[in-house]
C-alpha cells in the first residue's frame, strides 16, 4: 500500500451536508478531499428525495391549474398516465444541479474522489473504488455526511414493485388508480398530497390521531381538508396488522379493527435510518446512539473532537437545508471561524399541498413557556394576492409574548408558505417587534401582507387586554 495522501479536511459523502462542508473548508484555504461512493454528486436529495419529489409536485400543481381553468380549455388527464411524463423536467433539473455543483467543487480546488470510505482509525480513511482499488487518506479533521435511507420495517414486505419506499416510488411506470401511504410524517404527507392532486385515490394511514404531529394543529387540519377535497382520506389511530400483495392487482392492508384497505400500490414512509454500517466508526472510536444515529454537540462534533457528523445521520429534522447548515457549521468550528447562531432558527418547510412552514415557537410551545401568549391570525382570503391566484385557502399565525411586543414564532399554511416564512425568520433573528410589521409598507398585492394583518390582530388583542385591565 502506498503512503496515505494527506489533507487538512476529509469529507465523506457528497450530499448537501458534505458538499457545503467541503466548500466551506476550501474557501478557508484548506486542502479538502470529498469522497462519494456514487457516480453523481448531490446525495439522496438530488436523486431520490427533494428534487424528484418537488419536480413531481410542480407537475401536479401545473395540471391542477389547467384543470381549474377547465371552463376556458377542455382539459383532462390521459388514463394510464406515465410517471416519466410527469417527471420530464427531472433530468434537466438534476443535470443542471450536477454541473453547477461539479463546477463549484472544481473552482474551489476540492479533490472529488469516487469510492466507498471507511475509517481505519480516527485520522485515517480507506477508500475502495468500484474496480477494487484501495487508497488511504489522512486528515486532521474528518466530516461524516453519509446521509440516510428509507427504514424498512420487517413486517412490511417492500418489493419495490407493488409495495414501494420513497427511493423506489417514482420508478412506477404508470400513475396508479389508488395508493395507500403508511406513515404521516413529512415524506408520507408530501407524496400523499401530490398523488391526491394528480387524481389518485390516496389513503394515508398513521398510528397518531392526526399526521405531522410536530406541526401546529390548525395548519395540519387544512392539509387534511385539502386531501379530503381531492377524494382522498386520512385514517388516524390505526395499527396495521398485515400488508400483502394479492398476487393479482392489489396491495391489501389489514388494520387492527379488521378493515382491509385495498390499493393498487403502497408507499411505506416510516422514517429513515442513517447510513453508518460500513463506516467502521468503531475503529475511530465514534459513538452511535441506540437509534442508530451519531450523537453530536451544537457544533456537530462527535465524541471524538476532530470528527464531525452532519445531515441526516444526526438527529432531525432530516432536511437538506439543515444538512447544508450543519456542513458549514462543522467546518467553521473546526477551523475556529465564527459559527453564528443560525442553527437556533432553522425554518421548517413542508412541501405538502397546501405547503406549510414554521419558524420559532408555535402556539402550543408558546403556551407551555409563556402562560398567555398572543396569537395573531391572517387568513389568505383577506389578501388580494390570494384571491387573484385562486389560492385563498391559507393561514398565517403570528405568535407573540403576552404583552404583544416580541415576536416568538410564525406558522404558515398555503401557497408560498415556504418562501414567506423567511420574512418571519429574519424578523426573529433581528428581534423585531410585532409593531414593526405595521410600520412597514408591503407590496400590493402580496402574500406578505398577511404579516401585517396578523400583527394588527395581535395589537388589537393587546388593546383589549389593556382596556379589560383598566376597567
Ligand atoms: C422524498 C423526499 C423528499 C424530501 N424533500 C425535502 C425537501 O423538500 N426539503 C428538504 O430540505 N429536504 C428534503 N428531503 C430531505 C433531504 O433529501 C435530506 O435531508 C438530505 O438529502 C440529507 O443530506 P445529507 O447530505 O445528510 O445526506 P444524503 O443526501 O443522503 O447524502 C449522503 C451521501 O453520502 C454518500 N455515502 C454514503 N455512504 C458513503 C460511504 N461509505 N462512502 C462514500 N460516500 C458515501 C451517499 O452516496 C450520498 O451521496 C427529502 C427527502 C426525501 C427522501
Amino acid at each position: 500500500m502506498s503512503t496515505p495522501s494527506t489533507y487538512d479536511i476529509i469529507v465523506i459523502g457528497a450530499g448537501p451536508a458534505g458538499q457545503k462542508a467541503a466548500v466551506q473548508g476550501a474557501k478557508a484555504g484548506k486542502r479538502v478531499a470529498l469522497i462519494e461512493r456514487e457516480r453523481g454528486i448531490g446525495g439522496s436529495c438530488v436523486y431520490r428525495g427533494t428534487i424528484p419529489s418537488k419536480t413531481l409536485r410542480e407537475s401536479a400543481l401545473q395540471l391542477d391549474r389547467l384543470k381549474r381553468a377547465g371552463e376556458v380549455f377542455q382539459f383532462s388527464l390521459k388514463p394510464d398516465m406515465h410517471i416519466a411524463t410527469l417527471l420530464s423536467r427531472l433530468e434537466q433539473v438534476v443535470q443542471a444541479h450536477d454541473s453547477f455543483m461539479s463546477q463549484q467543487l472544481r473552482r474551489n480546488g476540492i479533490s472529488l474522489l469516487h469510492g466507498r470510505a471507511h475509517f481505519l482509525n480516527d485520522h485515517t480513511i480507506e477508500m475502495q473504488t468500484v474496480d477494487g482499488a484501495q487508497q488511504q487518506l489522512t486528515a486532521g479533521t474528518i466530516v461524516v455526511g453519509t446521509g440516510s435511507r428509507p427504514r424498512s420495517p420487517q413486517e412490511i414486505p417492500v418489493d419495490h414493485e407493488h409495495i414501494l419506499d420513497s427511493d423506489s416510488l417514482l420508478s412506477m411506470m404508470y400513475l396508479p388508480q389508488s395508493l395507500t401511504v403508511i406513515g404521516g410524517g413529512v415524506i408520507g404527507c408530501e407524496y400523499a398530497s401530490i398523488f391526491a392532486l394528480l387524481g389518485v385515490e390516496v389513503t394515508l394511514i398513521d398510528r397518531a390521531p392526526y399526521p405531522l404531529q410536530f406541526m401546529d394543529r390548525e395548519l395540519v387540519d387544512q392539509f387534511v381538508q385539502g386531501l379530503e377535497q381531492c377524494g382522498s382520506h386520512y385514517r388516524g389511530e390505526c395499527q396495521i396488522t398485515q400488508v400483502r400483495w394479492d398476487q393479482v392487482a392489489h396491495v391489501l392492508t389489514t388494520l387492527h379493527d379488521g378493515t382491509v384497505v385495498k390499493s393498487e400500490k403502497m408507499l411505506v414512509a416510516l422514517g429513515r435510518q442513517a447510513n453508518i454500517e460500513d463506516l467502521g466508526l468503531e475503529a475511530a472510536g465514534v459513538t452511535v446512539s441506540d437509534k442508530g444515529l451519531i450523537p453530536v454537540n451544537q457544533y456537530c462534533q462527535t465524541n471524538i473532537e476532530h470528527i464531525y457528523a452532519v445531515g441526516d445521520m444526526v438527529s432531525g429534522p432530516a432536511l437538506a437545508s439543515k444538512a447544508m447548515e450543519q456542513g458549514r457549521r462543522a467546518v467553521r468550528h473546526a477551523l475556529n471561524l465564527p459559527v453564528g447562531d443560525a442553527a437556533s432558527t432553522i425554518p421548517l418547510g413542508i412541501y405538502t399541498i397546501p405547503e406549510m412552514a414554521s419558524i420559532g415557537l408555535d402556539e402550543k410551545s408558546a403556551r407551555e413557556r409563556y402562560k398567555d401568549p398572543l396569537i395573531g391570525r391572517a387568513k389568505f382570503e383577506e389578501v388580494a394576492r390570494a384571491q387573484i391566484s385562486g389560492a385563498s385557502h391559507g393561514l398565517l399565525k403570528m405568535v407573540a409574548d403576552p404583552d404583544g411586543d416580541r415576536l416568538l414564532g410564525v406558522q404558515i399554511v398555503g401557497d408560498s408558505a415556504t418562501e414567506l416564512v423567511h420574512l418571519g425568520q429574519l424578523a426573529l433573528q433581528s428581534s423585531a417587534t410585532v409593531e414593526s410589521f405595521i410600520d412597514n409598507v408591503f407590496n400590493f398585492p402580496t402574500y406578505a401582507e398577511t404579516y401585517r394583518i396578523a400583527a394588527l390582530d395581535i395589537l388589537g388583542q393587546v388593546a383589549k387586554r389593556r382596556a379589560a385591565k383598566a376597567a
